[in-house]
C-alpha cells in the first residue's frame, strides 16, 4: 500500500516538488529557481525545458532526500502557474519559441483590437474573464504570427499548445499523454466554462487550430502514468489545478460561500460558488474551481496587485524595515496611522477598480506622522484591499463571508490578520500548513487514487494555527473605511490631475 503522494508545484520563479503523507504532512521538499527572460521591457519568458529540467531535479531530490520509491508513491498531482504558455512541436516534442509567461504585456494590443472588434462582451459571458493579455489566448496567437514556420506546422496539425501543467503531464508521460484540467483550460480566453467546451468563435476568431489544443479533463483523475524512467517505477499522474484553485482546495473550502486569500506578492481570493457561476458587476473573474467528474465547482476570484510586495517595497525601495516581519513591531508600537492611508497602487489597481493608471499615493500625512505610522498604513493597506475585494464579492453574490481562510508569506503576519478580521468583520483562520497550493494538487491527485477516500477525509487534515476574530467596534469600523475610499479616490484621481 503505497503512503504518499508527491506534488509538483510549478511556481513562476521555482519549481518546487513536496511529498505528503496521508495526514497532509510534509515528509520531504525540495526546490529549485529557475531564469526569468525579459527579451523587451514588459516581455516575460521562460525556457520550457529548463522549467522541465527544474521540475524533475526536485522531483528526484524529494525522493532521494526522503528515501522514498516510485512504488511508495499512491499519485502525482500537478498545480502550476496559470496561463503561461507553451507550443512544441508534435513529432519532436521541442517547444518552438520560449513560454510567454503570464506577465507578459507584448499582446495588450492585440487585446485593445479584441475590444474595438466588439468582443468584450463575448468573452466575458462564455469564458468568464475579462480581456486581457494575461491569459493565454493571445500569447498563442503571438507565437503562431511571430516564429518562422509556426503558422505553416501549426495548418498541419503538427503543434500542441498547453498551459504549464499540460507540459508537465506530456513530459512526464513521455509525450503520451496531452491534457490538462478545468481549471487551467479556464485561465486560456477560449474555454466556455459553461458547455465545457472550446469555445469555436474564438478559436476562429484567434485563428487558432483546434487541433494544437489539449482534451480538458477533471482536476482529479488519472490522465496516465509516469515514464518508467522518471522515478524509478510507474506513478498515476493524477491530479492537476492552477495554483489559485489548488490552494483554494488544499483549504478545503469545498462548500458554495467559503473562501480564501493567498497573501503572497500579489493577493488572490477565491470563493467557491458552488454550481452556481455568477457574473461579477464589481470586476471579478468567474473561473472553474478544481473539480471531478461528476460536478463542476465555480469561483469568483478578485486579486490585488501589491499586497506582499508592499513591505518588500518598503525593505528594498524605502528602506525603512529590515524584513518583512519586522513590520510587525513598528505597527505595533502606534496605535493606529495618525490619519494617514497608503493606496499602494504602484501597477495601477485590481478589482473591484480595475484601473492600470491609478497611482500610488499617500494622504493625511502630518508634520506628526513617523516611521511607525507609515509602516502600520502599509500593513494595513494589504487588508483594505483585500477587503475591496470581500465587498465586491458580497455585492456580486449576496453572500456575507463569515470566516476567511488565510496563506501564502504575508499571513504569517499576525497583525495583518487581526487587521483583516477587524476591518471585514469576518473571522481569518490560518492553517499550520500553508503550503496549500501543494495540498490542494496532492489531495487532488489523492482523491483520484482512493488514496483518500471523501473531501470529508481530507477536511480532518485542515488543522488550525490561529484564529482571529473581529473585536472593532462598528464605529470605527466604518470611519476608518470612509478614509480608506477617499484615499482610493485620490489614487484613481492623481492621473487626471
Ligand atoms: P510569492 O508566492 O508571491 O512569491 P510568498 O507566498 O512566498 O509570495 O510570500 C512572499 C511575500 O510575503 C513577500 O512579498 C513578502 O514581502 C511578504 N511577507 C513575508 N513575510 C511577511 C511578514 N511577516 N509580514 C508581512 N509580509 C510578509
Amino acid at each position: 500500500m503505497s503512503k504518499y503522494v508527491m506534488a509538483l508545484d510549478q511556481g513562476t520563479t521555482s519549481s518546487r516538488c513536496i511529498i505528503f503523507d496521508h495526514q497532509g504532512k510534509i515528509i520531504a521538499k525540495a526546490q529549485k529557481e529557475f531564469q526569468q527572460i525579459f527579451p523587451k521591457p514588459g516581455w516575460v519568458e521562460h525556457n520550457p525545458l529548463e522549467i522541465w529540467s527544474s521540475q524533475l531535479s526536485v522531483m528526484i531530490e524529494a525522493q532521494a532526500l526522503s528515501n522514498i520509491k516510485a512504488i511508495d508513491l499512491a499519485g502525482i498531482g500537478i498545480t502550476n502557474q496559470r496561463e503561461t504558455t507553451v507550443v512544441w512541436n508534435k513529432e519532436t516534442g521541442k517547444p518552438i519559441y520560449n513560454a510567454i509567461v503570464w506577465q507578459c504585456r507584448r499582446t495588450a494590443k492585440m487585446i485593445d483590437k479584441l475590444k474595438t472588434d466588439g468582443l468584450e462582451k463575448k468573452v466575458i459571458e462564455t469564458t468568464g474573464l475579462i480581456p486581457d493579455a494575461y491569459f493565454s489566448a493571445s500569447k498563442i496567437v503571438w507565437i503562431l504570427e511571430n516564429v518562422d514556420g509556426a503558422r505553416k506546422l501549426a495548418d498541419e496539425d503538427k503543434l500542441l499548445f498547453g498551459t504549464i501543467d499540460t507540459w508537465l503531464i506530456y513530459n512526464l508521460t513521455g509525450g503520451k499523454v496531452h491534457v490538462t484540467d478545468y481549471t487551467n483550460a479556464s485561465r486560456t480566453m477560449l474555454y466556455d466554462i459553461k458547455n465545457l467546451c472550446w469555445d469555436k468563435e474564438l478559436l476562429e476568431y484567434f485563428k487558432i487550430p483546434y487541433s494544437m489544443l489539449p482534451e480538458v479533463k477533471a482536476s482529479s483523475c488519472i490522465y496516465g502514468y509516469s515514464k518508467e524512467g522518471i522515478l524509478g517505477g510507474s506513478v498515476p499522474v493524477c491530479g492537476a489545478a492552477g495554483d489559485q484553485q489548488a490552494a483554494l482546495f488544499g483549504q478545503c473550502c469545498f462548500e458554495a460561500g467559503e473562501a480564501k486569500n493567498t497573501y503572497g506578492t500579489g493577493c488572490f481570493l477565491l470563493m467557491n460558488t458552488g454550481k452556481k457561476m455568477y457574473h461579477s458587476k464589481k470586476g471579478l473573474i468567474t473561473t472553474i474551481a478544481a473539480s471531478n467528474e461528476k460536478e463542476i465547482n465555480y469561483a469568483l476570484e478578485g486579486s490585488v496587485f501589491a499586497g506582499g510586495a508592499v513591505m518588500q517595497w518598503l525593505r528594498d525601495g524605502l528602506r525603512m524595515i529590515k524584513n518583512a516581519p519586522e513590520s510587525i513591531e513598528y505597527a505595533l508600537k502606534v496605535k493606529d496611522t495618525n490619519g494617514i492611508y497608503l493606496v499602494p497602487a504602484f501597477t495601477g489597481l485590481g478589482a473591484p477598480y480595475w484601473d492600470p493608471y491609478a497611482k500610488g499615493t499617500v494622504v493625511g500625512i502630518t508634520r506628526g506622522t513617523s516611521k511607525e505610522h507609515f509602516v502600520r498604513a502599509a500593513l494595513e493597506s494589504i487588508a483594505y484591499q483585500t477587503n475591496d475585494v470581500i465587498q465586491a464579492m458580497l455585492e456580486d453574490t449576496n453572500i456575507n463571508l463569515s470566516c476567511l481562510k488565510v496563506d501564502g508569506g504575508a499571513s504569517a503576519n499576525n497583525f495583518l490578520m487581526q487587521f483583516q478580521s477587524d476591518i471585514s468583520n469576518c473571522f481569518v483562520y490560518r492553517p499550520e500548513i500553508i503550503e496549500t497550493t501543494a495540498l490542494g494538487a496532492t489531495y487532488l491527485a489523492g482523491l483520484a487514487v482512493n488514496f483518500w477516500k471523501s473531501k470529508e477525509e481530507i477536511k480532518n487534515n485542515w488543522l488550525l494555527n490561529q484564529e482571529f476574530k473581529p473585536v472593532m467596534k462598528i464605529e470605527q469600523r466604518a470611519k476608518l473605511l470612509e478614509g480608506w475610499s477617499k484615499a482610493v479616490r485620490f489614487a484613481l484621481m492623481w492621473k487626471d490631475i
